[in-house]
């Protein structure tokens, strides 16, 4: 009794993590900056940091109209970033579609990278966080961001996720796709506001049960001051020039001042709970453990990777499948991209012979080492394996038999990408009907690099 009590005592005290984010985008109706301005200054009132995503022409217009006391309001918070243009077309998703992992990567970064560089240039440093426009995402960003050195995505969207809480994927920190723990409460209701504090109180308590996690919550600094989005300029695909661009329709002061209160009440009510602490982008990857995970004995990889081809969660660490083959491999885990294709077997034998198999695992390990990529198929002499049947092969491998004997993978890990297209890309700004069938399949290869992040 003793011990359960204990138990409980300390499960209730479980950290719940509050990620507070701004989409800071709508460079086309100025009171935005203004609207900025004051929620930064009501937040810091209230001890609470937050994250500013700022898109690169935001910085850019912030800086042209003088805005020095927003730029450095919004630099007392956290700074990410939230693309360069966000809705002028194409959006990623847009251009994203028709390439593939290397060229798509290259192309996001040689649009990005200039905004990237402004936000650094003008708030004075490297944004903490990348989230797409809209429901624009792209598996390919990731590869870019990585390499624009931007460690979190931060952003709500379902293409990918994992048990409605932070996830590795891409070699990124995701807080993605978080369900039941992204909240906020309605500006346009203040009557329904109890009604949001009690959803956040229940699921701030179900983290705490379990011994602790993170809550996401996202507005917009234009919702404040608007009633309908800047961006519907270029709705459906819409590519207006810069003098046509229309401002959104304003909120009366009255109503701007209600949409503030409702934000203040509803910080100092999560504030007042004694489990939660607001933390920025910046923070996050201090909270959770490394995404190397720690040693999980060889056997039990083995076991688990010989029966489905997902993450592995065991007691002293999370394990990714690229992690779990790169240690069957006899490799030191390092932080490598899935493959860029999907490969296939041709390899029509029921065994592999022990020299072949130990040149086509030296030729693997080889590719990853080199490439820092998990190659899509694996050559058996003039034949090969897809990636899959490969790794399922070689977890099946007791490492003396002579004979190998050649498994079918099973590609579990791919059920955490979404398979709706349409859905997923659902978002006002996309040419109508668009859907990204090509972009899903690209992220359900990188599913190798998927595992649950882990708090300290
Ligand atoms: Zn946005």
């Amino acid at each position: 009794m003793a011990s359960f009590l204990t138990a409980t005592v300390l499960a209730a005290h479980g950290p719940v993590y509050v990620v507070l984010w701004f989409d800071t985008e709508d460079y086309i109706e100025p009171a935005a900056d203004d609207a900025a301005l004051r929620i930064a200054a009501d937040l810091d009132k209230l001890g609470v940091r937050a994250t500013f995503k700022v898109v690169g022409e935001k910085a850019r217009v912030l800086e042209s109209r003088g805005r020095t006391d927003v730029i450095r309001a919004l630099g007392r918070h956290d700074i990410g970033y939230h693309s360069n243009f966000h809705s002028v077309q194409p959006t990623p998703a847009l251009y994203l579609r028709g390439m593939g992992w290397l060229d798509g990567a290259a192309e996001f970064e040689r649009r990005e990278r200039p905004g990237v560089e402004d936000v650094r240039r003008i708030f004075g440093i490297t944004p903490s966080c990348y989230g797409q426009p809209g429901s624009s995402w792209g598996p390919q960003t990731f590869r870019a961001l990585l390499r624009l050195g931007i460690p979190v995505y931060l952003d709500e969207g379902e293409q990918v996720g994992v048990g409605e809480q932070p996830f590795w994927f891409g070699g990124m920190l995701n807080v993605f796709n978080m369900g039941r723990y992204q909240l906020r409460a309605s500006l346009n209701d203040e009557s329904t506001l109890p009604e949001a504090l009690e959803k956040f109180d229940h699921a701030a308590e179900e983290l705490e049960a379990k011994g602790g996690g993170v809550i996401s919550i996202y507005y917009h600094p234009t919702e404040f001051v608007t009633t309908a989005f800047w961006d519907l300029n270029f709705a459906k695909g819409a590519n207006p020039e810069r003098n046509e661009w229309k401002k959104p329709p304003r909120r009366t002061a009255e109503e701007s001042e209600r949409c503030y209160r409702i934000l203040t009440r509803y910080v100092e009510h999560a504030k007042a709970r004694p489990s939660v602490r607001f933390v920025t982008a910046r923070e996050l990857p201090l909270l959770y453990e490394s995404q190397l995970g720690r040693a999980v004995d060889r056997a039990s990889i083995a076991r688990h990777l010989a029966g489905q081809e997902t993450f592995l969660v065991a007691d002293n660490g999370a394990l990714s499948p690229a992690e779990m083959l790169q240690i069957l491999l006899g490799m030191e885990p390092a932080a490598v991209e899935g493959p860029i294709a999907r490969g296939a077997t041709t390899y029509h034998f029921g065994e592999i012979s022990r020299p072949a198999f130990e040149r086509a695992k030296a030729d693997a390990s080889g590719f990853i080492r080199t490439n820092r990529r998990l190659p899509a198929e694996v050559w058996i002499g003039s034949q090969k394996l897809s990636l899959a049947d490969f790794a399922a092969t070689l977890a099946d491998d007791d490492g003396s038999a002579k004979g190998i004997a050649v498994r079918k993978g099973n590609l579990e890990m791919e059920k955490y990408v979404a398979t709706d297209a349409r859905r997923s890309f659902d978002w006002p700004i996309h040419p109508e009907g668009f859907s990204a069938p090509e972009l899903l399949e690209l992220a359900r290869l990188q599913a190798w690099t998927l595992k649950p992040a882990r708090l300290k």
